[in-house]
């Protein structure tokens, strides 16, 4: 938990923004509440690049508390029908996280709002089970989305590299689970965990979007930015580690969405331009990072259309890495 006043009743964080669906875009109300957080983070088995446990509660939230904090958030709702997205910098499906009592009001507060469009929440694939996801239909009528951080299809990238302690075929279970229960699946990706090499983190995803795709509607790819207090942050501190370009993030895309047409995919460049987030040659990041929240919307690859002099350095960068760094991880 970060230094300063707790408040059991305010949310971690809210904003409003826009999301593409299959048939259109909406605006979107994304809420992080404040859980007393990820239950194997505070196991002491985070996950590398997740510094979510300093956004937990000192102590756990009551489900009054965690329903307070939904209500402030949907105070900041944006104008006409809109999509709810909740994240608990851990699992809302998870029980000892969040208290079925909140969940399960939250849910019916949901149904309930004629504005509200479409609900996604976010989990690990382990408490996706069959009977959390009848509970939760039948609270819940409206279009529902489970989000699943499987951060990529290699399970030794995904154990090795980022430490989450779970495998591809645990996400293929939950997403069969989510379909069946009529809802729809959104997997997370993560590009450029430690210890890979760019292109090997480029060629990475590009096949994970290929592998994902056949058990989501819609892919997000998370541009690893290092956030306090993890391990990879110590990595960059020592040199070890640095975030991916924003070329490799532009090149993933492109290739992505002309492998998989119909496939929405996505990806928000947090921290783009800074040396903790994903960055190119400091002249050309904001640009990059416009085109990349562009084509997020559009999914027209025209629109990541975009040149710098450091695509060259990028390129470059990309073949020598993988000599540099030895033998690579993934063969
Ligand atoms: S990334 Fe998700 S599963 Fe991993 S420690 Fe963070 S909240 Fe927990
Ligand atoms: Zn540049």
């Amino acid at each position: 938990m970060r230094k300063g006043t707790y408040l059991p009743n305010k949310p971690a964080a809210v904003w409003t923004s826009r999301d593409r669906l299959t048939d259109g875009v909406i605006g979107s109300l994304t809420m992080i509440l404040r859980t007393y957080g990820c239950s194997r983070c505070r196991d002491g088995q985070g996950c590398t690049m997740c510094g979510f446990i300093r956004d937990s509660a000192p102590t756990p939230p009551s489900p009054e508390n965690l329903v307070a904090q939904f209500e402030a958030a949907m105070a900041r709702r944006p104008e006409g029908r809109f999509m709810v997205k909740i994240f608990t910098s851990g699992s809302f499906l998870d029980a000892a996280e969040m208290p079925p009592a909140a969940g399960l009001e939250i849910l019916r507060r949901l149904d309930d709002d004629p504005d509200v469009a479409k609900v996604l929440l976010e989990t690990r694939p382990e408490f996706v089970t069959s009977e959390v996801m009848a509970d939760c239909r039948q609270t819940i009528h409206k279009k529902l989305e489970v989000a699943i951080g499987v951060e990529t299809s290699n399970d030794r990238i995904r154990l090795d590299c980022i430490n989450k302690g779970f495998l591809f075929e645990d996400f293929v279970r939950a997403s069969r689970i989510a379909h069946q229960h009529n809802s729809t699946v959104k997997a997370y990706l993560l590009l450029k965990p430690p210890f890979l090499s760019e292109g090997v983190a480029i060629r990475d995803i590009v096949k994970s979007v290929r592998d994902v795709s056949p058990y989501a509607e819609t892919v997000s790819i998370n541009l690893c930015n290092v956030q306090k207090g993890t391990f990879v942050e110590k990595l960059l501190r020592r040199g070890d580690y640095r975030p991916p370009w924003l070329w490799s993030a532009t090149s993933v895309l492109r290739q992505a969405k002309t492998e998989n047409p119909d496939l929405i995919i996505t990806s928000d460049p947090v921290g783009a331009g800074s040396r903790y987030g994903p960055h190119n040659c400091g002249r050309c990041d904001s640009d990059v990072a416009n085109a990349i929240n562009r084509f997020s919307i559009s999914q027209d690859t025209r629109d990541l259309r975009v040149m710098c002099d450091c695509k060259e350095l990028w390129q470059k960068a990309v073949e020598l890495e993988d000599i540099s760094y030895g033998a690579p991880l993934v063969s």
